[in-house]
């Protein structure tokens, strides 16, 4: 599969600024997941490395082959790329192997290849079955089939899963994962919704406002988000400003270790996940930080205790499994290990 490149790529429509010098490289066999609120320009992004939308500016590459710049324009049908949509699009007349076998050749339709394609999604034996006679998920894993029976060079995913209801998108999410990796699949999967951009990328682009704003690792952009929206966008976080001495801070949640700092004293704003707030004293030598339960959020696996602090912050804290803390009740809390991020003010 294939190497994907995008430069300095630019896109308006009248006084709009759809893409605003996007920088992009996805790697062979890697899957990157665009991640952006409504309208920051992901399904734009995805438009024009499809061929579908011409860009203003910049370059795209696929395997080194120039197929979007200022002069030249591949048209999508010669970029040997597959897109994924939002719902299947499957088509109703057709059954599930008609569907598959569509893009291939003749004689690749006499292969196993549609049969290969079927066992990767975890449909093997559905190759009779009509679209009506099958799931939204199932669904969906037949678009992906069909998308990478031909061997495309990319997969581009738009939102394939917003259709779903919650349950059968983590356990859908898992699955195409490990397919475009047996594929060997280069994709890129565009999406607003964190956990799955978190859960089933290589790498992760965050974008706002036609900008990437940050690019790499989920977890490192979880740990060490570039800006503010970036850390509240990608999850649960209180940002709270303190004073850094000797890479260690006394705040409102505790005195809390910060090992990236410099030495001396800065002063910063401390990001601080609910996963790292722990209800009860600690082990620091300090008075621990005090707070009133205001809400408990059970989830099954993990509870978010909403907590106010005595300067008014509100903050979250997840313990694993039920709390047994009543709303109203002030409690200690501290915070469990270091921080790795903080933000220069
Ligand atoms: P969503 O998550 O809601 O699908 P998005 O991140 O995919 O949003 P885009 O659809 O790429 O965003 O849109 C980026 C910006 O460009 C928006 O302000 C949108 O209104 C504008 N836009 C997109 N397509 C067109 C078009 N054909 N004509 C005019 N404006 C457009």
């Amino acid at each position: 599969m294939s190497r994907l490149e995008i430069t300095a790529l630019a896109k308006g429509f009248g006084p709009v600024t759809a893409l605003d010098a996007v920088d992009l490289t996805v790697p062979n066999g890697t899957l990157l997941a665009v991640l952006g609120p409504s309208g920051c320009g992901k399904t734009t992004l995805l438009r024009c490395v499809a061929g579908f939308e011409r860009p203003d500016s910049g370059v795209i590459t696929i395997d080194g082959e120039v197929v979007a710049s200022g002069t030249s324009h591949t048209p999508p049908h010669r970029r040997r790329i597959a897109i994924v949509p939002q719902e299947g699009a499957l088509f109703p007349h057709l059954s599930v192997r008609g569907n598959v076998a569509y893009g291939l050749g003749r004689a690749e339709r006499r292969t196993s290849r549609v049969a290969e394609v079927l066992e990767m999604v975890g449909l093997a034996g559905y190759g009779d079955r009509m679209p009506h006679q099958l799931s939204g998920g199932q669904q969906q894993r037949v678009a992906l089939a069909r998308a990478l029976a031909p061997r495309p060079s990319l997969v581009l995913l738009d939102e394939p899963f917003s259709a779903l209801d919650a349950g059968l998108r983590t356990d859908l999410r898992r699955d195409v994962r490990a397919a475009l990796r047996a594929a060997d699949a280069t994709g890129v999967l565009v999406t607003h919704d964190q956990a799955e951009a978190l859960s089933m990328a290589d790498a992760i682009a965050v974008m706002r406002a036609g900008r990437v704003l940050q690019f790499g690792p989920p977890a490192d952009v979880y740990r060490a988000p570039a800006d503010p929206w970036i850390a509240t966008f990608l999850g649960e976080a209180t940002l709270i400003e303190a004073t850094l001495r000797d890479g260690r801070a006394d705040t409102a949640l505790g005195t809390v270790e910060v090992p990236s700092a410099p030495p001396g004293t800065v002063t910063a704003l401390l990001m601080i996940r609910p996963e790292q707030i722990h209800p009860g004293p600690g082990p620091s030598s300090h008075a621990p930080a005090k707070a009133l339960v205001e809400s408990l959020d059970f989830y099954g696996p993990h509870t978010l205790l909403t907590l106010r602090l005595s300067d008014g912050t509100q903050t979250q804290a997840q313990v694993q499994g039920p709390h047994p803390l009543p709303i109203g009740t002030t409690t200690p809390i501290h915070i469990k290990g270091p921080t790795h991020t903080w933000l220069p003010t």
